[in-house]
């Protein structure tokens, strides 16, 4: 027998957020404050500024129904001897987490670029910001063309960056989600986060930088603590477009329920999951179920609206829902 889990829960409150925005601070073209209202007028409850290799920690824009997490992107040279940063790294502060060394203080720069001295210089990168009381994401590994085997030798990043809305919109390199199978595949616990990368806010571009990509997290309350807890148990999911209300397991089945939507796919490895098309019914989804087979390692969900934007559910480990633990 298996047992039954809840993963997100329809009756309970989601915080719609970005984790990954620049502003002035760095190369974005909007000074903070614009950025913030930006969000803001689109309803979003939080949002990270993650400048190049500089700190943000402010409360200046937090309100009852808004809060800015401390946050920062950083990176380094790849192996190629040119001077394009080869990997980049979302740096979360955890309020939680003991730290070895000192926080990060408001606007605090590093100094760049990283120089590459083998593989080992990616993973010193994310144990110094572990190091520091932060979490780790991993940004668009599929702009940077990261190899897969590289990316597998990496430990201590929590997510990866599946979808990158700001990469969407110039080379189309956005979707890393298959960077995010091979990490589970690979035995990595990671979650997949969709996020802006926003630099610049031109109103007449077709496709806006901002708002294209977020995550919609199931926190106690919209505090730094509710929203981090709910990061790192999981608990949220991510989106291009669609909503997912409800993700749980029942009786052994993977049941989903979503905005309406074209597909439902279920991802499962190593035995592929069926995926549901609306076009057997002649009308869009509202929900999915799956029988979870033995043999199954994790199981994630794709929900995908009728104009290709996906909502990504988080991965169940098959393994945790072994009954007598
Ligand atoms: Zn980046
Ligand atoms: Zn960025």
């Amino acid at each position: 027998m298996m047992k039954d889990a809840v993963y997100l829960d329809k009756s309970k409150k989601k915080y719609k957020g970005n984790l990954h925005t620049h502003t002035t601070w760095s190369d974005g073209s909007q000074e903070a404050p614009e950025v913030v209202a930006a969000f803001k007028a689109k309803g979003y409850d939080f949002i990270s500024i993650t400048d190049h290799d500089v700190y943000a920690r402010t409360a200046d824009y937090d309100t009852d129904s808004f809060i800015v997490l401390p946050g920062m992107e950083r990176g380094g040279l790849n192996l190629v001897p040119d001077e394009d940063p080869g990997y980049h790294f979302g740096v979360l502060d955890d309020p939680t987490m003991r730290s070895e060394k000192e926080r990060f203080h408001h606007l605090q720069s590093f100094e760049v670029p990283i120089p590459w001295e083998g593989p080992q210089s990616p993973q010193k990168l994310i144990d110094e910001m572990k190091a520091h009381g932060n979490l780790v994401i991993f940004n668009h590994p599929e702009w940077h063309l990261t190899r897969f085997e590289d990316m597998v030798q990496y430990d201590g990043f929590f997510a990866v960056e599946i979808y990158n809305h700001a990469t969407e919109w110039t080379p189309s390199s956005s979707y890393g989600a298959a960077y995010w199978d091979h990490a589970l595949q690979n035995g990595k616990r990671v979650f997949g986060i969709a996020a802006d990368d926003s630099h610049e806010h031109d109103p007449n571009s077709k496709i806006a930088e901002y708002g294209g990509g977020w995550v919609s997290v199931e926190a106690e309350e919209l505090t730094q603590q509710g929203i981090i807890a709910a990061l790192k148990n999981g608990q949220f999911y991510s989106s291009s477009g669609p909503e997912i209300f409800d993700y749980r397991v029942e009786d052994g089945f993977v049941h989903v329920e979503c905005s309406p939507c074209q597909y439902i796919m279920f991802k499962a490895f190593p035995l592929r999951g069926p995926f549901l098309v609306e076009r057997e019914t002649g009308e869009l989804m509202t929900s999915g179920s799956m029988k979870i087979k033995q043999g199954m390692a994790y199981i994630r969900v794709e929900c995908v609206d009728e104009n290709g934007r996906i909502a990504w559910s988080n991965p169940i480990f098959v393994a945790d829902l072994a009954e007598g633990e």
